[in-house]
């Protein structure tokens, strides 16, 4: 069964590239050896806040168009070194934005990046550009704007992440009615600390996919709606557990979830940050949720399907799971 997980193929759709950084990108940028504890979160982190000072570097570190391409460079190499074969990387350009880059920049930088690693590890990928809750609607509008050039050129989707408890899902209707104009595809970070309801919003707004979802154990009205809009759930388990959106281990409502019917992926949120990768967390879904090697396969089938990759991609992604 270990074997079977560390050979089988995997998607990983929610990984920010922020919480990804491998030691040696941060050795190049910085020009220091840094401590693998001043990136990675503890197991129980006290909070989300704690868990969120561990971005300090990586977002010191984002800032000019030269760091971003070695960081995606250097991310997509060591996801290839898991048999990662398709992986959708998240980050907000705004995040990079400032003196001498633009958002539509940073996209290219890490776009460049990925290129440059996918000629020799092959692994297929998508950019996510992600809004993050506490930057003005109008300036994240103008960023989706700027990034739309690359929809579907290596940008495949859009997101919404940042602290929801204190701006809640629907203060984002009118972004998302501009984003669905634009012809994203897009998921929304939802019910990862606490509210129910901003998974509701989500779905009504349009996300194919949730990000994280958490709140809606013990929800059957919420689990249904998004059963019946066919959203899919990007479930990140160890993450959940260090900020504490989740209880414990065995409370981790991932059997639940599958169990009501909801099309659940299995992700990593924070590679380096929450020190995981997809084989970890295939362990602890079998270790802890009881999930079957079959329901594993079923897992990056439903990747499969809710990936915001075009067809010829996701043709040949399906292959590998469906033979
Ligand atoms: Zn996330």
């Amino acid at each position: 069964m270990g074997d079977m997980i560390r050979h089988m193929p995997k998607i990983d759709l929610h990984c920010h590239l922020d919480g990804s950084l491998t030691l040696e990108s941060v050795r190049k940028i910085t020009g220091r050896d840094v401590a693998p504890e001043e990136l990675q979160a503890e197991d129980r982190c006290r909070d989300l806040a704690e868990y969120l000072k561990k971005f300090d570097i990586p977002i010191a570190c984002l800032k000019t168009g030269e760091a971003l391409k070695i960081v995606a460079r250097e991310f997509l190499l060591d996801v290839a070194k898991e048999n990662i074969c398709y992986i959708e990387a998240r980050f907000a350009p705004l995040h990079s934005a400032g003196e001498g880059l633009n958002s539509r920049q940073a996209v290219e930088a890490v776009l460049d990046g990925l290129a440059e690693a996918e000629k020799i590890c092959h692994v297929r990928y998508g950019v996510i550009v992600c809004a993050m809750r506490h930057h003005s609607q109008e300036d994240s509008l103008a960023m989706f704007k700027e990034c739309r050039e690359y929809l579907g050129e290596g940008v495949c989707g859009a997101d919404l992440a940042g602290d929801e408890a204190s701006w809640p899902m629907q203060n984002y209707r009118n972004l998302f009615r501009e984003v669905k104009k634009l012809d994203y595809s897009f998921t929304i970070h939802a019910g990862e600390c606490g509210n129910a309801e901003n998974i509701r919003e989500a779905a009504e707004c349009g996300a194919a996919r949730i990000g994280h979802g958490i709140a809606m154990s013990g929800r059957p009205d919420i689990q249904r709606l998004c059963i019946e809009h066919g959203i899919g759930i990007e479930m990140c388990p160890i993450s959940n557990l260090q900020t504490r959106a989740a209880k414990s281990p065995d409370h981790y409502p991932l059997r639940e979830f599958l169990d009501a019917g909801l099309k659940v992926t299995l992700n990593t949120d924070n590679r380096t940050v929450s020190r995981t990768s997809i084989t970890r967390e295939m362990e602890f879904a079998r270790n802890h949720c009881g999930v079957t090697d079959e329901e594993l396969l079923q897992l990056e089938r439903n990747a499969v399907d809710l990936a915001f990759a075009d067809d010829a991609v996701k043709h040949e992604l399906w292959k590998l799971w469906n033979h």
